[in-house]
């Protein structure tokens, strides 16, 4: 046997599966399967990657300051509080790597984004689930999970791929019922999509166990540009610094993000449409006997009478060169999740479902 082997838990990892972007001889497909945004990035965006495009020999910046600086004027948050990275993956693999390692536990929920336990067996923790309920973060499931083990408790809110989300006073409840040590992350990577919400900002305020990470994948457009960052108590910024690579984002994917900040009117217009579309597709699809819940993120999660007939959907959807996402791995193999498109998308969708109706009917 050979005695070159990995570090302990990389073996369990089970790779993570993005999203499908093609159908063997289907042209003019629809992608709905990635929760990326149908418009695109602004077009400042793009004005601003050509102009950084012409100084890519040159280093880029290594204290993300400008960046730092807009993300806070844009949420009234300190920049010294803030850490740039990767996606807001890297800041989650950041936190694992800081404050995880074999022995420790990393809680996360039962349909929880599939990242978590990646990065905890990464790092070489045990990753813990606590059940939800009917699809909804379950706080005192979370609570009676908890261990002195447990190091990070990772809850998105709102979460992929259920769409739902919990209070304020929950979120509380759980930060303030954690084991002393134990960090609860708020992944908000759809907190835009919440009306009203600050994503857990006030939470962080006052607490020094409290983590929040955010990213300019969906609302912003930029999932291709990997971008994202985390806002926290200072002591643990400090720690996350120091294991930050100095040079990980280019001057390319911080002109971007600037821009894509800098541009309000572009991101409320592309929250507004989102929220209309997702209320639309919602309805359709109850009418189409598909019931889902109420989603404050840019998909919905639908659920069919069971296993076989999600698959059926899939392929007939695929066939049409819509492609949507299996959740399957996330223990919810009767679902599929459903990308909010443009309104031309999401009517493609319902005219597929409908389709399929009318062909077992
Ligand atoms: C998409 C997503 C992310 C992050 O993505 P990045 O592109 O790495 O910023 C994080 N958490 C959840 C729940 C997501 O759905």
């Amino acid at each position: 046997m050979s005695k070159i082997t990995p570090q302990p838990g990389i073996m369990e990892i089970a790779l993570y599966e993005g999203g499908q972007s093609h159908v063997e001889g289907v042209t003019n497909v629809l992608k709905l399967s990635s929760n990326e945004n149908p418009y695109g990035p602004s077009p400042k965006v793009t004005a601003a990657i050509a102009a950084a495009a012409a100084e890519v020999h040159r280093y880029p910046n290594t204290d993300h300051l400008p960046l730092r600086q807009a993300i806070g004027e844009v949420h009234g948050l300190d920049p010294a509080q803030i850490i740039c990275g990767v996606g807001s993956d890297e800041v989650l693999q950041f936190l694992c790597q800081a404050y995880a390692g074999p022995g420790d536990e990393v809680l996360h929920t039962e349909h929880g984004f599939a990242m978590y336990p990646i990065l905890a067996h990464a790092v070489g923790a045990t990753p813990v689930v606590a059940t939800e309920r009917e699809r909804v973060t379950d706080v005192d499931a979370l609570l009676a999970a908890c261990t002195e083990r447990t190091r990070l408790v990772f809850i998105a809110n709102p979460n992929n791929p259920t769409g739902t989300m919990i209070g304020g006073n929950e979120v509380a409840r759980l930060a303030d019922g954690l084991p002393e040590g134990a960090i609860l992350v708020l992944d908000g990577a759809y907190a835009e999509f919440a009306p009203g919400y600050d994503g857990g900002v006030s939470l962080i305020e006052g607490r020094d166990n409290v983590f929040m990470t955010r990213t300019f994948s969906k609302l912003y457009g930029l999932g291709g540009l990997r971008i994202g960052w985390g806002y926290g108590p200072k002591p643990i910024i400090d720690v996350l610094a120091r294991i930050r690579q100095p040079f990980n984002l280019s001057e390319v994917q911080m002109a971007a993000a600037i821009a894509a900040l800098r541009d309000r009117e572009y991101t409320a217009h592309c929250v507004a449409e989102n929220a209309r579309l997702r209320v639309w597709l919602a309805e359709q699809l109850a009418t189409l006997g598909v019931p889902s819940d109420t989603s404050l993120t840019n998909f919905v999660l639908a659920r069919f009478a069971n296993t076989a007939e999600a698959e059926a959907v899939d392929m007939h959807l695929k066939s049409r060169g819509v492609i949507v996402r299996r959740v399957a791995s996330y223990g919810l193999p009767h679902c599929l999740r459903i990308t909010v498109g443009d309104e031309a998308g999401c009517a493609r969708v319902i005219d597929g479902i409908r389709s399929f109706r009318e062909g077992r009917a």
